[in-house]
């Protein structure tokens, strides 16, 4: 029997958008909210943003919030707009591709900055120390981690704002799009850090993951008034504003938060650990149990440089993609797009038997590898 395709690859999990989001898109159409919004985002939407940090013990105000179309478009604003030409970068790595993508658009450039699986993905002050200089502009954080799934505890961010308040050009650029999927314990934003100083420090933040809403392509940023301000300029001239029925859709995930958000990751925490199981019975294997996002990151070096059973040798984890690709039909993400050769991602947003299913795959395609060697 032919095999079906299963992707483990996908940035995007398989849940339904939240109904009441839905409903109030639906409602907005039909309500005629069609015409041009203002750029910068709904007052009800960016105070409802607002009220979501505020409650967590912020005082931030809807003149920091920008409403862009999905969060690339925010870290595309700010990149466009903040960085000169030289200005670098730092990105801890392993990292999401899309940064570096971003930035051949830009006059920034980016400077990985390596962190390792062997210290928990860890990034030390000491090494962020030496990397930053006085072309350093940006300090980009993942936090969620994606591919990683690791999450800087609050003691972390701040042992790191001790070394980034002694760079005064420096901006805080912190990636929060997973922030609601965490497993094991509260998550902690950036701006709730002792030292994260409000002039410095930018957040994005978007609905594709934690609500399940990738397609509709709802994101924001949050940050200084100046910085802002600039980003709507920019966004005014280039975009214009997200369209009122969709902001009117992310109103309602917000509002409805408690409800839509709670089943969504008790189906993630469960295929977290299938995945986990799925990982522990192939030999060799290492990983980090990611402590947020939808992704494990392992290495699969012990299965490269060996021989597939038709007699290819896999040099890279692009060629052991492939052959899982070609032979099994099933997607792998490569780590070499993460700045992690010998890595692959795998998602585990999909539906749990799907799931196993790709996990007897994987570990069928990997033992033949052994057997060959
Ligand atoms: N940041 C990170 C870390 C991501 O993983 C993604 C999507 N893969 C994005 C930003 C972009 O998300 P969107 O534009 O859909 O809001």
């Amino acid at each position: 029997m032919p095999m079906n395709p299963i992707s483990l690859a996908s940035g995007a999990s398989y849940f339904r958008s939240p109904a009441p989001a839905t409903a109030a898109a639906i409602a907005g159409l039909k309500e005629g909210n069609t015409t041009y919004g203002p750029t910068e985002g709904t007052p009800a939407l960016r105070q409802a943003i607002c009220d979501f940090y505020n409650n967590g013990g912020l005082h931030v105000k809807p003149e920091q919030v920008l409403v862009t179309p999905g969060s690339k478009q925010a870290l595309f604003n700010l990149f466009t707009t903040l960085l000169c030409q030289g200005d670098e970068v730092v990105v801890p790595t392993p990292a999401w591709f899309g940064f570096q993508e971003l930035m051949k658009y830009s006059k920034g450039m980016v400077v990985p900055l390596e962190t390792k699986l062997s210290e928990g993905y860890a990034l030390k002050p000491e090494a962020l120390r030496k990397t930053l200089n006085d072309r350093s502009r940006i300090l980009l954080l993942t936090n969620p981690g994606n591919p990683t799934g690791r999450i800087y505890t609050q003691s972390e961010l701040e042992a790191l704002l001790e070394v980034t308040n002694d760079f005064p050009n420096l901006y805080i650029l912190s990636d929060e799009i997973y922030d609601r999927v965490a497993y094991d314990g509260p998550f902690t934003s950036l701006l709730s850090c002792k030292g994260a100083k409000e002039e410095r420090s930018i957040l994005i933040n978007g609905f594709s993951k934690s609500f399940a809403m990738s397609g509709w392509r709802l994101g924001y940023m949050l940050g200084p008034e100046e910085i802002i301000s600039k980003c709507v300029d920019f966004q005014g001239s280039t975009l214009a504003g997200v369209s009122v029925f969709l902001q009117k859709a992310a109103l309602a995930a917000l509002e409805q938060e408690p409800e839509v958000l709670p089943p969504m990751l008790e189906v993630l925490a469960q295929n977290r650990r299938v995945m986990q199981q799925g990982l522990d019975a192939i030999p060799e294997v290492k990983y980090y149990l990611p402590d947020g996002a939808y992704y494990f990151f392992p290495v699969f070096s012990f299965y490269l440089n060996r021989r597939t059973p038709s007699g290819d040798t896999l040099t890279t984890s692009v060629d052991l993609c492939r052959y899982l690709l070609e032979r099994y039909h099933l997607e792998l993400a490569p780590g070499d797009k993460f700045g992690a050769p010998g890595h692959a991602r795998l998602s585990f947003a999909i539906e749990t038997p799907k799931l196993q299913e790709a996990l007897q795959r994987l570990k069928q395609a990997l033992e033949l590898l052994i057997v060959d060697c």
